[in-house]
């Protein structure tokens, strides 16, 4: 089921999801099954898995170090078919620009119109590790709005290469990423939420947020995409700060504010253990706050470990 269906069934009820990131190269798919087991109570109508952009590894070859190009979290389709299969509910898988040739993706958009996935989450990707900005791969798109619209055309029935009579189209959901404190890249907000508008007008259904920690910020994002003609669900992306070292490394990696009050707190920590607590509280009370302004969905990004939002969610729903 699309997740706009989803919304509208709700009829105005919060509803539950978060995101879930795929196992390491050679690690057991029980240990994600194990985070996703204690969040299943809280009913997420759908669950995200994200996709990771290629990286180099050094392989020591007889004190010779080989250079490869490789994916160390690959199988996010197949974890999106296994999670529908096993728990029955509706998966995302995230769809990248970077690191894939748009024939790659397109031969992706078919495997998930036959494993029955319905909902498509399209993005840019960061740049690669190793680069200080974004780089296109060579036949794959530069911007989300380029894979946006290949998957509006697939649902038309237009393949790369030709249009394709069928009584069988796919008929993907199109979420999109927005950013209530803008993109890292983008000079501005304002012609940050144009080139969202843009992805919007090109077809996406729903957008989902970047991590944010002040709901004021959040709340006149959704106002200016409003007043700017974006009309299609807007879905806050919640994320628990987890260790002490988040309140530097996420700054810095998604260009966001942190409030004073919720730095204090941490600070004031001893341990880890501590901060875990911390971020929690902080998350429950945003949420409580989103939920009474009525955001439609609240996506947890779970980075793995699910302790963390079972407790918010046992609060909050
Ligand atoms: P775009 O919408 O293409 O925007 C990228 C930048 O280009 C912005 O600054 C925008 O303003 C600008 N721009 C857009 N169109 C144009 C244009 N035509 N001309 C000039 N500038 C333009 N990353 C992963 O690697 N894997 C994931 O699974 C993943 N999941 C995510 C989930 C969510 C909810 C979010 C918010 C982010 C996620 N990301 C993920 C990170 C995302 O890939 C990065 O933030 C990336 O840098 C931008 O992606 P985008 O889809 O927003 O790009």
């Amino acid at each position: 089921m699309k997740i706009t269906d989803h919304i509208k069934k709700a009829d105005g009820k919060t509803l539950f999801s978060f995101e879930i990131i795929p196992p390491m190269k050679g690690r057991n798919i029980k240990e994600l099954y194990d985070n996703i087991d204690p969040l299943m109570e809280f009913n997420p109508p759908f669950i995200d898995v994200t996709t990771s952009r290629e990286e180099y590894v050094y392989i020591d070859r007889d004190g010779l170090l080989d250079k490869k190009l490789t994916r160390m979290r690959p199988g996010t389709v197949g974890i999106c078919a296994s999670i529908k299969h096993k728990y029955e509910v509706d998966t995302v898988p995230h769809v990248l620009c970077g690191g894939f040739t748009k024939e790659e993706t397109e031969y992706l958009l078919v495997d998930c119109h036959y494993l029955g996935i319905d909902n498509i989450m399209a993005l840019r990707g960061d740049a690669m590790r190793e680069e200080k900005y974004f780089e296109p791969t060579q036949g794959g798109h530069p911007y989300a709005i380029d894979l946006v619209k290949q998957v509006q055309n697939l649902n038309c029935g237009k393949y790369l290469h030709e249009v394709i009579e069928t009584d069988n189209c796919a008929d993907f959901c199109i979420g999109v990423a927005g950013y209530p404190e803008k993109h890292l890249e983008a000079p501005s907000l304002k012609s940050d939420l144009i080139r969202l508008k843009e992805k919007v007008d090109a077809g996406a259904d729903y957008v989902v947020t970047q991590m944010f920690f002040d709901n004021q910020k959040f709340l006149e994002f959704v106002a200016a995409a409003k007043a700017m003609g974006i009309d299609v669900p807007i879905i806050p992306g919640i994320k628990p700060i987890a260790v002490k070292r988040h309140l530097h490394l996420l700054p810095q990696v998604f260009k966001i504010d942190l409030p004073q009050d919720l730095i204090d707190a941490v600070d004031r920590c001893a341990n880890n253990k501590e901060v875990r607590q911390v971020g929690v509280e902080w998350a429950i009370a945003q949420s409580k706050e989103l939920k009474a302004a009525g955001v439609p969905v609240l996506h947890y990004y779970s980075m793995g470990k699910s302790d963390n939002i079972q407790a918010i969610a046992k609060s909050v729903f």
